[in-house]
């Protein structure tokens, strides 16, 4: 059976433990780099990503985290944990990185502006069949203002009216410019990445785990075939 490392230095990481439990998966908390050796997969929850990633350099734990993630093994993060996957955060701070796109940290504004919607994320009823709606929970909430070719849009949302406007510059002396868009971008997969600016875990709705587990098991058939292939040569 997978095991599902979360990572558990602080934020909703216990959250996505019951969620893996109420679909009978075994998750386990990593706070320290040699427990990153022998999951199947990563889970790196919301929180807040500078506090993260305070904690992970006490911890020691960047280096760990950036040879899981480009050893291919599937990883999801979710809120603070897709701002740590970015390769490229607004403003700048110590991340991860992996996935190829730039975050705002917090494109939705301040906690006062956290809210609630439903998604369309065709991806999930092509799996399961059934409605291709789901509830956005976004605390704080970042959002991805762009992606390279090789990243999957799974949502969007559009940018709600009541949003403070924000500038997009990379904080590397790029011009000030302003967010103008009317959607952004919320939900993405690249290979074995898959990020959510939004709450998943605080749902009842099990589907985006489910959708993370089989990506595990796309990674392991993967695994099998390439080494039966090479045992047969
Ligand atoms: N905006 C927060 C940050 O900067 C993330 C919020 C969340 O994870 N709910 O880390």
């Amino acid at each position: 059976m997978a095991v599902v490392g979360v990572l558990a230095l602080q934020g909703s990481y216990n959250e996505h433990l019951a969620a893996l439990r109420r679909i009978g998966v075994r998750g386990v908390e990593v706070r320290k780099p040699e427990q990153l050796l022998g999951l199947d997969s990563l889970i790196i929850p919301g929180g807040e990503s500078t506090t993260m990633a305070k904690l992970a350099n006490y911890h020691n734990l960047f280096p760990a985290l950036r040879e899981f993630v480009s050893g291919g093994k599937p990883v999801w993060g979710t809120c603070a944990g897709l701002i740590f996957l970015a390769n490229k955060a607004v403003g700048g701070q110590e991340l991860v990185g992996g996935l190829d796109c730039t975050v705002h940290r917090n494109f939705f504004g301040s906690q006062l502006q956290s809210f609630e919607t439903e998604l369309s994320v065709p991806k999930l009823a092509e799996k399961e069949g059934g409605n291709e709606t789901c509830r956005g929970v976004f605390i704080r909430a970042p959002a991805i203002l762009d992606v390279g070719s090789d990243v999957e849009i799974l949502a969007d949302c559009p940018v709600p009216a009541n949003r403070p406007s924000i500038t997009i510059s990379s904080g590397e002396g790029d011009e000030e410019e302003v967010y103008s868009k009317d959607r952004v971008i919320v939900a993405v997969r690249q290979g074995n990445i898959l990020a959510t600016a939004f709450h998943p875990e605080l749902t009842s709705d099990s589907r985006w785990h489910r959708f993370f587990l089989d990506m595990d098991k796309e990674s392991h058939a993967k695994a099998f075939s390439a080494l039966s292939l090479s045992s047969s040569s």
